[in-house]
């Protein structure tokens, strides 16, 4: 099965704290030579360092062999260290800094007297060391983000990350990385920086990138690549593609210089001097700065190079061009999926910004509840769905409604004047604030209070809606009932034969009474019905989706006990394996209690002939027919008056449970047990569908049911 990458993940470095008076290196000098068959490499950093005193400290990989270092030229003395103080590389530390430490050992240089006076220092370190893990099977999804892999030397290419230890650091305190990097010929090498130097010679290749702006670390990649070069104004655009895959490399590189023309436009010029799409030569989705390193097995999805590539440009000013102050939330997820995945559909067209804002809502609603929820300024990276729901999704609306506050002018002027404010600095939400204070010459604590500060959404009900005449007039009269305490201004839309009118009223938890004057006679009304604002949606507002039942806090995974064997076999498999993080029930059909069914929300495997948990939620008033048609013994079906069957097909149909509208019911069923296995791996990257049909493994149709009893809408006779 081919991996799935729906949406990529900005790395981080290894986010551990520093203080003042922490040993620091300001600027890193590299020059790494690898020996790709032995996995191992030669390196030398020529670094400056902030003064210690007596003693200048480093920490570094521990596995590596240490050789001679040197101190304002003249060789010193030192001393290696397994057992060390983490405090005195950083404070707070969190769970992903600690395996980071125990990668390492400290190195504690010796100074002489005469260099104490120095306030920097020029030292040099020499190191060798061997890095091959192994390739770890990261999946990206919606759901989760595996373990990575952290560093290979190999015939198969190079990959470093900062996680390795891989070259000396100090306190976290951003620095100047420079790289010259020497390989076999027929090998390329990409790091930050600027290529200043590409030299062929004796069977090596080295390449020389020159630091830009100081980072908080550095990755390295290398592979047996073609490399293709363009130019955007005065940046370089380089493609470093295998050769088989040099047609989508000029795709890629042709698609990077939109996305930089529109980002220089939107929010400020591009703050490097290239930008280099990398085929990776495992999973990964990953983007640094003035480059984005892609699996080679994704490069060729439609959506990589028209969403997820341009997401990875933008992460250029927010992520690494700004960069993120970790300690108060991670803002640039949210800022991120706003000016690219979500701004693509609103340049597409409307309706598709309306649905990519109700599937933000919708996400929040079915996967997060009071016991996992958290604010926005506790959100570090994304891990889990509920993790990703809110930093990704609820962070992206949060600027969707301050756009909607003021103007799209005051909005794209705040933006870029926190750009130009932060370029190459740590930034937080405050800094967001600012900048949107400054611009709209107003006070926003009480916004990012409850949006950022404060976990939940605000619930909109919709209690009545007249429409009468006074004085000839038409006026509709609406009172609801808003949950959570949130300032919001609400959009109300009313109806006309030829035209929409949106008034906005400002509301707080509690009953409102709300009285609108209509310019004719309105055909309808309804709350908020384009998703503007971030809030639960009642269940009615949506269809139902597969996700649902994903995020239901009870939940039941019914296999059948009818039919073939070898099916039922896989169906429990399957089962199993969708319970992955156990929170779920597994039975068979044959445990479920007919009084039971409303209580869970319900993953039933099989048809009905092999499942009899059918017959039971039939005899609840799930009228199945009205979604689904069977046809013939071997579960041949018609979805969405379009017939599919044969040897291998499935479907997935997504529905509410008739006894509980809060519950939701999947119906998921294959007509051989190879197509059980291939889709049911399938099914979790579709979860916002409430309805599915594959041929072969093969996605043949998807969608969500209409919408038509809104309950925050009501139509007028
Ligand atoms: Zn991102």
């Amino acid at each position: 099965m081919t991996r799935i990458l729906i949406t990529f993940t900005i790395i981080l470095s290894a986010a551990f704290a520093f203080a003042g008076d922490k040993p620091l290196i300001t600027k890193h000098d590299l020059a790494i030579q690898f020996d790709l068959e032995n996995h191992n490499f030669q390196a030398e950093d020529k670094m400056i360092a902030m003064n210690q005193d007596k003693h200048f400290s480093f920490i570094i990989n521990k596995d590596f062999d240490i050789g001679k270092i040197y101190v304002e030229g003249k060789k010193a003395k030192y001393k290696e260290i397994a057992d060390f103080d983490w405090n005195l590389f950083g404070s707070d530390f969190e769970s992903n800094d600690s395996s980071f430490f125990h990668r390492t050992k400290m190195i504690q240089v010796k100074l002489k007297k005469k260099y104490r006076s120095l306030e920097s220092l020029n030292m040099v370190i020499n190191y060798s060391g061997t890095l091959y893990d192994s390739l770890k099977s990261a999946q990206f999804s919606r759901t989760s983000v595996a373990d990575q892999t952290i560093a290979i030397i190999g015939l198969e290419g190079i990959y470093l990350s900062p996680e390795a230890a891989y070259y000396p650091s100090a306190a976290e305190k951003m620095s100047m990385f420079s790289a010259e990097l020497t390989t076999p010929e027929g090998y390329l090498t990409v790091t930050d920086g600027k290529l200043v130097l590409h030299d062929v010679n004796m069977g090596k290749n080295t390449m020389r990138w020159e630091g830009e702006a100081i980072t908080d670390g550095l990755y390295i990649s290398g592979g047996k690549w073609e490399l293709i070069h363009d130019k955007a104004g005065e940046v370089d655009v380089y493609g470093f593609f295998f050769p088989e895959d040099q047609d989508i490399s000029l795709q890629y590189v042709g698609a990077v210089k939109r996305y930089l023309a529109m980002y220089d436009g939107l929010i400020g010029k591009y703050p490097y001097s290239k930008f280099a799409v990398v085929e990776n030569f495992f999973s990964t989705g990953y983007g640094m700065p003035s480059w984005t390193l892609l699996g080679k097995e994704v490069v060729r999805l439609p959506w990589i190079v028209h969403i997820s590539l341009g997401h990875e440009v933008c992460h250029n000013w927010w992520g690494n061009g700004v960069f993120v102050d970790y300690k108060t939330g991670n803002w640039c997820e949210g800022l991120t999926t706003y000016c690219a995945d979500y701004l693509y559909k609103e340049r597409k067209n409307e309706s598709e910004a309306v649905e990519y804002r109700r599937n933000l809502n919708q996400d929040y609603t079915a996967y997060v509840n009071s016991g996992n929820d958290f604010p926005l300024s506790g959100f570090r990276s994304r891990d889990e769905t509920f993790t990703r729901t809110i930093g990704y999704g609820k962070s992206a609306m949060v600027f969707h409604m301050l756009r909607k506050q003021f103007t799209d002018e005051v909005f794209w002027k705040s933006l870029q004047s926190f750009y130009a404010g932060n370029l190459f600095k740590k930034a937080s939400w405050n800094d967001i604030k600012a900048s949107f204070e400054e611009t709209a010459g107003e006070d926003l604590d009480w916004f990012f209070d409850q949006w950022v500060d404060q976990p939940g959404a605000p619930e909109i009900h919709l209690v009545k809606a007249d429409l009468s005449k006074i004085d000839g007039q038409p006026v509709v009269q609406m009172k609801i009932v808003q949950k959570g305490d949130f300032k919001l201004n609400l959009p109300v839309k009313i109806y006309y034969q030829d035209s929409t009118v949106v008034n906005y009223f400002p509301t707080e938890a509690g009953v409102h009474s709300l009285s609108l004057g209509c310019a004719g006679n309105p055909l309808a009304v309804a709350i908020d019905p384009d998703f503007d604002v971030f809030r639960k949606l009642d269940r009615d507002e949506y269809p139902a989706s597969l996700s649902e039942v994903f995020g239901a806090s009870e939940k039941i995974i019914v296999y059948p006990s009818q039919g073939d064997k070898e099916k039922i076999d896989k169906y429990r498999d399957l089962a199993n394996s969708l319970n992955r993080k156990g929170d779920a029930k597994v039975m068979s059909d044959l445990s479920v209690k007919a009084e039971d069914i409303g209580n869970s929300s319900y993953f039933i495997l099989g048809t009905p002939r092999e499942n009899s948990v059918y017959a039971l939620f039939e005899k609840a008033g799930q009228n199945l027919s009205d979604w689904i048609l069977f046809s013939g013994q071997k579960g041949n079906f018609v979805l969405m008056g379009d017939s599919f069957g044969g040897d291998d097909a499935s479907f997935m149909i997504a529905l509410r449970n008739p006894l509980n509208k809060e519950n939701s019911v999947v119906f998921f069923s294959a007509t051989s047990s190879e197509e059980i296995s291939v889709t049911g791996k399938k099914l979790p990257h579709y979860g916002k569908y409430s309805y599915l049909a594959f041929e072969q493994g093969q996605n043949k149709l998807k969608g969500n049911w209409e919408v038509t009893n809104n309950p925050l809408k009501v139509h007028f006779k």
